[in-house]
């Protein structure tokens, strides 16, 4: 194994592609030492809080805790970015009910939590939908409401859109004026190339940033992970004994088209190495184009929440709400009140 490139230290831990030439697409491993690697990252995420300012005094930053790798490094880094930059810092976890895989999680976030001194809020699917996401899974597939290809694709979309929203609602309800999400650099390029000619391509080069506002009245989007790799995560958590969720997986996660996806980058980038910041780069190049297109936008008022949908689209209500009245007319009742039971849980928990 080569020397560090850094300091010459001749114990290795981490193998960096570097690009080279600035047009070229050439790239070069920088072997990095474990106090260099672990300063190379800590210097990654800074920049990125200060060049994109996704932290400015005076801020109220929920994040989104899972108890995964990435949450984990953010809710940690933050909570001791809190010493440079004074600004407020709270965390929820949203329990949505996958048995043997999220109770983990829970705990994990809980107990990071704890350490940190952080506010942590946990709530779940179960209390506000009256449902575990296992039990609309099942619902879903035994009531056949979706076609059996789609209906794969909603278990992520019910996971994921009711997760956001619900952290939205309680963003709004605790004053917080920015959303904190432990995106990453491979969830960023997977999702982009999953969206590649879709009506939602613009949406998702608008996203690979580390600030990004979903609607006009919205709460911004801060990720402050945006350029590191799950590798890197993974490595530096390991080395500064930040506590994750490694085992077991997402029951639901490897059979989606995602993870197939991050699957198949993960190969081409191993044999050309810098293939994923070449995606990047295609994405800046492509951004005004989406700005572009973002501006031209109309928005108009979901009738049943806070959010702004673009207007002209066949839609009545935004997909979360829309998610939300399929678990109505599964459960033949009404969920109007789940955002008053969950603004009065989370003043309860306070
Ligand atoms: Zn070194
Ligand atoms: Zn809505």
């Amino acid at each position: 194994m080569p020397c560090c490139d850094l300091c010459g230290n001749p114990e290795t831990v981490y193998a960096q592609a570097t690009r080279v030439g600035l047009y070229q697409r050439i790239y070069q491993k920088r072997h990095l030492c474990r106090s260099c690697f672990l300063s190379a990252v800590e210097k990654k995420i800074h920049n990125t809080i200060k060049q994109h300012r996704l932290i400015e005094a005076g801020d109220f930053i929920l994040m989104g805790m899972s108890g995964g790798k990435d949450s984990q490094l953010m809710a940690s880094t933050l909570s001791h970015y809190r010493e440079k930059v004074p600004f407020e810092l709270a965390g929820i976890t949203v329990d949505e009910g996958i048995a043997g895989y999220r109770p983990i999680g829970v705990e994990l976030a809980r107990e990071l939590a704890r350490s940190c001194g952080i506010r942590h809020l946990v709530t779940s699917f179960q209390d506000l939908f009256g449902l575990t996401l296992d039990q609309i899974v099942h619902r879903l597939k035994h009531e056949q409401v979706f076609e059996d290809a789609q209906a794969q694709e909603k278990t992520c979309a019910f996971c994921a859109r009711l997760r956001l929203k619900v952290m939205m609602v309680v963003a709004k309800a605790m004053g917080a004026n920015k959303l904190g999400l432990a995106i990453n650099f491979d969830d960023h390029v997977a999702n982009f190339l999953l969206t590649l000619g879709t009506d939602d391509m613009a949406t998702t080069l608008m996203q690979f940033a580390p600030y990004y506002m979903p609607f006009p009245s919205g709460i911004p989007h801060v990720k402050a992970l945006t350029f590191l790799t799950d590798k890197e995560i993974a490595l530096y958590d390991i080395l500064n004994g930040i506590p994750y969720q490694l085992t077991p997986e997402c029951p639901y996660s490897a059979q989606m088209v995602g993870d197939l996806m991050r699957e198949q980058i993960f190969r081409i980038e191993e044999t050309f190495p810098g293939f994923r910041f070449s995606v990047h780069r295609a994405t800046q190049m492509m951004r005004p184009l989406a700005v572009q297109q973002m501006n031209q936008r109309v928005w108009v008022s979901c009738p049943s929440c806070f959010y702004q949908i673009p207007a002209g689209k066949a839609k009545r209500a935004c997909s979360s709400c829309e998610l939300i009245g399929v678990l109505e007319s599964l459960q033949q009742t009404s969920l109007r009140s789940w955002e008053t039971r969950l603004v009065a849980s989370v003043c309860s928990q306070e």
